[in-house]
């Protein structure tokens, strides 16, 4: 079994690369794909640890994508970080996050929410700082009751603390992934959050139109009627399919690694399809 879909400390997730990939081992996963949010910071350090526990590390990243509707993911796999565009454009995206926590640290400390750039630091393991640790630090101060109080009051889309990230357009996250010699698959298609099946299909074939491969069907989060209707999209789509948990340890307390699917990880022809698509861009 695998998981093709798993943050560490690099972006929002509480385990390191390391202790990522032990766990994928005790929890008995062949293959695990690290997919952190707009990085790949943690791919190294996993690779590693892969090595020396006989655990198969899949490189990738988790990319926030604009599109009508708002945002949605695009999961990025076996892209090659040392590419410069690709590099290039993740420090981008880095330097206006930065940019993004300064602000809205301010609007907290204005609304009396008095949280310091240490203290969130403090929560984030040292990896990249998003709203999930500015949560946790407004949850160790005591101003909430829980992470998702958090985002209910102040941080979810909207809310007054709420200031929107800098992200690619759908052309461009697509296009970086493949320059980078990456398979570009559309995350949690639940979360396009399209009304009718029609309209995630209409989507689904303009991404298509500018390439994109594949559809994260299984995912922790689908039900299963969610499941056999992706499933069907891609057949219909000739999309790869791809299937992940979506882990990212004490931040998402009820999402364990390795369970994607009833109750268990993802075929591991799964990932055999992946790789053969990834050694079509020469990968
Ligand atoms: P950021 O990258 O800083 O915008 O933070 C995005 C992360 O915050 C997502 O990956 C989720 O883990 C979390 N998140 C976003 N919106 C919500 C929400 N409404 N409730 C709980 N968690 C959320
Ligand atoms: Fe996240
Ligand atoms: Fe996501
Ligand atoms: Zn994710």
């Amino acid at each position: 079994m695998i998981d093709l879909h798993a943050h560490t400390t690099a972006s929002d997730g509480s385990c390191t690369p390391t202790e990522l990939v032990r766990l994928a081992k005790s929890t008995g996963l062949r293959a695990v794909a690290v997919t952190d949010h707009d990085t790949v910071d943690g791919v190294h350090e996993a690779a590693g640890a892969g090595e020396a526990e006989g655990v198969e590390v899949v490189p990738g990243i988790e990319i926030s994508v604009d599109y009508p509707q708002g945002e949605f993911h695009l999961l990025g796999y076996y892209v090659d970080f040392r590419n410069e565009a690709f590099r290039a454009r993740i420090r981008y995206l880095q330097e206006n996050r930065f940019n993004r926590n300064e602000v809205m640290l301010r609007k907290m400390r204005e609304a009396g929410l008095e949280v310091s750039m240490e203290e969130v630091v403090e929560e984030s393991g040292g990896g990249q700082i998003g709203r999930p640790h500015m949560a946790r630090a407004l949850l160790k101060k005591g101003y909430v009751s829980s992470v998702q109080d958090a985002f209910d009051r102040y941080l979810a889309d909207g809310k007054p603390l709420h200031v929107p990230k800098v992200k690619l357009d759908p052309a461009e996250a697509i296009d970086l992934v493949h320059q980078a010699g990456g398979v570009a698959v559309v995350a949690h298609p639940k979360y396009m959050e399209y009304p009718t099946e029609q309209e995630l299909a209409a989507e689904l074939a303009r991404l298509q139109g500018l390439g994109l491969d594949g559809l994260e069907c299984y995912y922790s989060q689908h039900t299963e009627a969610e499941t056999a209707q992706y499933l069907a999209l891609a057949r219909q789509f000739g999309f790869l399919v791809t299937g992940g948990s979506d882990f990212h340890g004490v931040s998402k307390p009820d999402v364990p690694l390795g369970v994607v699917y009833r109750g268990t990880g993802v075929e591991d022809e799964v990932l055999d399809r992946l790789k053969a698509q990834a050694a079509t861009r020469g990968r």
